[in-house]
């Protein structure tokens, strides 16, 4: 089966997340594909394999020892933002220009300039109906296709381990990892985006909830007695600096992020993260929220507001850059295959930044998968071949 044929079938297996769960994975309709892929390594008689109960599936193909075991990550399931049942798929041989969807949708060179890299590459889109599930399908395509290859070719290969989570799209997949099981010196996730990207650095990250407890009193009578909790929480958002928010920042700059409000005149929530690349910044954040939050309190005359703040996940960067070989592999293959590479600090959190520091370090490879998480969402299969070249190269041994 080639690469693009494997691919179909991932994505035709229904595996969206859904909400997390403490004993078994967010949705079983994932399990189907967790199955499927169980069953396709074991028929490739691996050393050890195992799932556990949240469906991740664990195997491990022992090879030359000149070379460090390596693991190879994806995840099975798909993001909740857009529908992955029924997925319709369609090859473009594209040559440059719009690719109509279906009649009311359209994917825009003017809204996706990343399709100009794309002109005389074969894509694979959708109907315009459901996201393609390339994030991060194309990364278990490519790791299988990778795999297979090398067993069947007989090729002399190093120690592998073969990792595929489940919900990453809800942040739970690092946790899910079986990490007693894990034999390999680090790994890689082949998730999602540009195939030129090495991601060695993502954000670091903090959640935190603004509890206020107003003072409700009749607004008929209200004056100089009413806490408006509601107000208290825009206040204190208002409050934070207004250029440090997601849609004023780019590259490696830091926000806070108001993602969710709820409130009345008694009480008032809102769920806010911090992102920032620098840990001493992260810190410094922090401070200025609590800072202004007892600001806004000491005004009041009373503790209205709490703050509840929570680490996420780290910049995975500063486990890596205590494992130059693990970056002068990766470069050396890209070079050797005469193919372009950019390091890329994300905008974001990668199953990596949970694992590095759970012990397997593990940058993160892109798929050729764009525009992932909607119905725009396409993979450039060109690229998603020129990765499994990639993957079979660090497969060698
Ligand atoms: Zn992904």
């Amino acid at each position: 089966m080639n690469i693009i044929d494997r691919f179909k079938k991932y994505v035709s297996i229904e595996s969206t997340a859904g909400e997390e769960k403490a004993d078994t994975c967010s949705d079983n309709k994932m399990l189907v594909l967790a199955d499927l892929l169980l069953e396709e390594l074991q028929a490739l008689k691996p050393d050890e394999i195992s799932i556990n109960q949240f469906g991740v599936v664990d195997a491990k193909f022992l090879g030359d020892s000149t070379k460090p075991m390596i693991a190879l990550l994806a995840h099975m399931d798909t993001s909740p933002s857009a529908s992955d049942k029924d997925v319709k798929t369609r090859i473009v041989d594209y040559k440059g220009g719009d690719i109509k969807l279906n009649d009311t949708l359209s994917l825009k060179v003017s809204e996706f300039p990343s399709l100009k890299h794309s002109v005389s590459h074969q894509l694979m889109v959708t109907d315009g109906t459901t996201l393609l599930g390339g994030d991060d399908k194309a990364g278990i395509a490519i790791i299988m296709d990778s795999l297979i290859a090398i067993l069947d070719g007989k090729k002399k290969h190093r120690s592998l381990e073969i990792i595929f989570t489940t919900d990453e799209e809800i942040g739970a997949d690092a946790e899910h990892v079986s990490m007693d099981l894990v034999k390999a010196k680090y790994g890689y996730t082949v998730d999602g985006g540009d195939s030129k990207y090495l991601s060695i650095e993502s954000f670091t990250a903090y959640s935190m909830k603004v509890l206020v407890q107003g003072k409700s009193i009749h607004p008929g009578s209200a004056k100089n007695k009413l806490v408006n909790a509601s107000n208290v929480l825009i206040h204190f958002q208002n409050a934070l600096p207004e250029f440090l928010r997601p849609e004023d920042t780019e590259a490696k700059e830091p926000f806070f992020h108001l993602c969710n409000i709820n409130g009345n005149e008694d009480k008032a929530v809102g769920d806010f993260i911090i992102r920032s690349f620098d840990d001493d910044q992260i810190q410094q954040m922090i401070e200025l929220a609590k800072l202004t939050a007892r600001r806004i309190n000491d005004s009041l005359g009373n503790e209205a507001l709490t703050l509840e703040i929570k680490p996420s996940y780290r910049n995975m960067k500063l486990v890596l850059d205590k494992h130059p070989e693990i970056t002068n592999e990766i470069e050396g293959i890209y070079k050797s295959l005469n193919m372009a590479y950019e390091y890329e600090a994300v905008r974001g959190g990668t199953t990596g930044s949970q694992l590095s520091f759970m012990g397997l370090p593990c940058p993160n490879l892109g798929t050729g998968d764009y525009n992932c998480h909607g119905r725009m969402e396409y993979v450039d299969l060109d690229e998603m071949k020129q990765m499994a070249e990639v993957v079979k190269k660090l497969m060698e041994a």
